[in-house]
């Protein structure tokens, strides 16, 4: 038996980043595992294809979070790809919230599109995505929702984002007391600085400056978030829900 055997998973944003290296995780345990992303279907697809190959079972879901009907384009896409590749069973055990968008802006040049569009994607989609994944959800279900760091390090120039993770926290403390009858935990998982696409992680003096702020001194990969949110998505995670797991690398040690 692998860690996830006969387990369905949704990561969103799963076509790069943490959100990747969490779908290859849950793949490789053994979870039937739908690989969201919103605009680059080669990267799902390739995503896709090291999951197959590695034994495991996926399929890619397309939906851009933070429009109108974007939760129903979103689970039409999954419950389609469920009853496809699970036999016709169309449930939902683990939903990873992991789509995001960054901010970068000073607070005194935020404009209102910009703040309305964080709190879209990074906030009101997994709250919306939440809702309707619980009717498709059994008890001992795992719900983890990526934060960041920033929500207890003081970045100005991230204020605007920072408030659409705060507000993302929230769902793990009010929904892991209402859905604990139900044995399904709800946990906040915070990177700090974690390699992606930026470009700014092809400048080594920039990565070397970023890396100091971890007390490991280099900068997070993103299977260093995966394997946290992997666990917490496990069995063995079972007596852990409502809680903010800092997966920064000791930034917020200070
Ligand atoms: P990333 O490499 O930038 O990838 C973002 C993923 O989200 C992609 O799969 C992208 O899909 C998808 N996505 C973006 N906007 C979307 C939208 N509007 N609708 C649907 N999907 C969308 O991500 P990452 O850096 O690994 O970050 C993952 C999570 O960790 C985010 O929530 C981020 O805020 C958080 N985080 C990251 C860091 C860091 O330093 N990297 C630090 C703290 C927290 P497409 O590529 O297909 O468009």
């Amino acid at each position: 038996m692998s860690r996830f055997d006969n387990r369905t998973a949704l990561v969103t944003g799963s076509s790069r980043g943490i959100g990747r290296a969490t779908a290859e995780r849950l793949g490789a345990g053994g979870a039937l595992v739908a690989v969201h992303y919103a605009t680059n279907g080669d990267a799902a697809q390739e995503v896709v294809d090291t999951i197959l190959g590695n034994g495991g079972r996926a399929f890619a879901v397309q939906a851009e979070l933070g429009v109108p009907g974007d939760v129903d384009t979103l689970f039409a896409g999954l419950e389609a790809g469920l009853k496809t590749h699970n036999g016709g069973d169309v449930h939902l055990d683990i939903l990873i919230n992991n789509a995001g968008v960054m901010g970068g802006v000073p607070p005194e040049e935020t404009t209102p599109e910009q703040f309305d569009r964080l709190i879209a994607v990074n906030t009101k989609a997994p709250f919306f995505i939440i809702q309707r994944a619980l009717t498709l959800m059994p008890d001992g279900g795992r719900i983890i929702n990526i934060s960041t760091g920033l929500t207890k390090f003081a970045n100005p120039g991230e204020l605007a984002y920072a408030v659409s993770k705060g507000g993302v926290e929230m769902l793990a403390l009010h929904l892991a007391r209402h859905l604990g009858p139900r044995g399904i935990t709800v946990n906040s998982v915070a990177p700090g600085i974690t390699r992606n696409d930026n470009p700014v992680f092809g400048i080594p003096a920039a990565v070397e400056q970023m890396a100091q702020l971890s007390t490991f001194g280099r900068v997070g990969e993103p299977g260093d978030v995966a394997d946290v949110v992997a666990f917490l998505a496990s069995d063995e995670a079972r007596w852990i829900t409502g809680a903010f797991v800092d997966a920064t690398g000791g930034t917020l040690l200070g």
